[in-house]
């Protein structure tokens, strides 16, 4: 899930660099970055990120790699796996008590004193939602190859698991450039942190959390472990999005073993989360009042459903055995 927009980030960020200190001459290929003297020259910069763990592993291993001092800041939800391969790419961990909105708020306020330092700001930034957004082309692409047809007979159904919002945000904003209203779009959020459901249900964006509502804002579904969504997300979802749904942790755990068993696929449980949406939009009430008024009831023989489950290649051996 992250790593679409967080590499394409933090290459666009390079790439702003180099152009700007003339590092690479026109036509120069971008294999020179690897060159010990254009590395030496990202060593005196520092690239900065809050995160749930996920967004820090895509960030904090490519800008690494490509030679930056790299600070990952993470919140009490990240998983010890995720800091300690991490750390063993020479990233600089920092572990936060509180949850993800206070690692960002820390993470942007330290970067923000270093004029060297450039922060991932997951809340606002259009970068990493425009890198999430080429999502809709793969998928294209991919859906062409397949021989599968989505048009005004044919609708998409598309149920994608959300924590702040930026990756499904870019996602769905993808999808709608190129299937326009023949996709429907569907965030997945946990019962203990449905925090873009609630903005949108409230109109109150990210002037609420779920911790005001009485939620935890706790869930194993660690990437989606967010209590405020991004504003700026919230903003152009408001037009785009079909719907939401929220999931028990309970049943991750029970999509997650079932994936495995029927189709050896592994996935960590926020990845999990968007089994849930064809479970509601075949049985929940609203649902099927979202079918009529969209008149869909009719073309639900011949919808095509996607479940955005990306998240858990990186899973360590022994980690994957215990979620099993
Ligand atoms: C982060 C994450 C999401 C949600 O992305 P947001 O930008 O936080 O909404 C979904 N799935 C996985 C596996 C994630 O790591």
């Amino acid at each position: 899930m992250k790593a679409r927009g967080g590499i394409y980030e933090v290459l666009k960020h390079t790439e702003d660099l180099v152009l700007e200190h003339k590092l690479l001459r026109e036509g120069e290929g971008y294999e020179r970055l690897g060159d010990p003297d254009i590395r030496k020259f990202f060593s005196a910069y520092t690239i900065q990120v809050g995160s749930t763990g996920n967004l820090g592993l895509s960030i904090g291993i490519i800008s690494a790699v490509l030679g930056y001092r790299v600070i990952v800041h993470m919140s009490a939800d990240a998983k010890q796996w995720k800091k300690d391969l991490l750390r063993s790419y020479g990233v600089d961990v920092r572990e936060y008590q509180g949850d993800y909105g206070e690692a960002v708020k820390r993470g942007r306020a330290l970067s923000d004193a270093d004029e060297n330092s450039y922060f991932v700001d997951d809340e606002n930034s259009k970068n990493l939602f425009l890198g999430y957004s080429v999502a809709g082309k793969r998928l294209q692409k991919q859906l062409e190859e397949m021989k599968i047809v989505i048009d005004e007979e044919h609708p998409l159904f598309v149920y994608i698991p959300c924590g702040v919002g930026g990756a499904p945000g870019g996602i769905s904003f993808g999808l709608k450039q190129i299937f326009k209203d023949q996709v429907h779009c569907f965030f997945v959020e946990p019962v203990q942190a449905p925090c873009m459901l609630l903005g949108l249900a409230t109109g109150l964006n990210n002037e609420i959390c779920v911790q005001d509502i009485g939620l935890t804002g706790k869930t194993q579904a660690d990437g989606l472990a967010v209590g405020r969504p991004s504003a700026f997300v919230g903003g152009i979802m408001k037009k785009m999005l079909s719907g939401e749904m929220t999931v028990e942790d309970y049943r991750l755990s029970e999509y997650l073993k079932d994936l495995m068993e029927t189709e050896k696929i592994f996935l960590e449980p926020s990845a999990c989360a968007g089994f849930q949406g064809p479970v509601c939009i075949s049985n929940d009430v609203e649902a099927k009042k979202y079918l009529e008024t969209n008149g869909l009831k009719n073309k639900m023989k011949n919808a095509v459903h996607i479940v955005w489950a990306t998240g858990g290649s990186l899973v360590p051996e022994k980690i994957r055995g215990m979620y099993l």
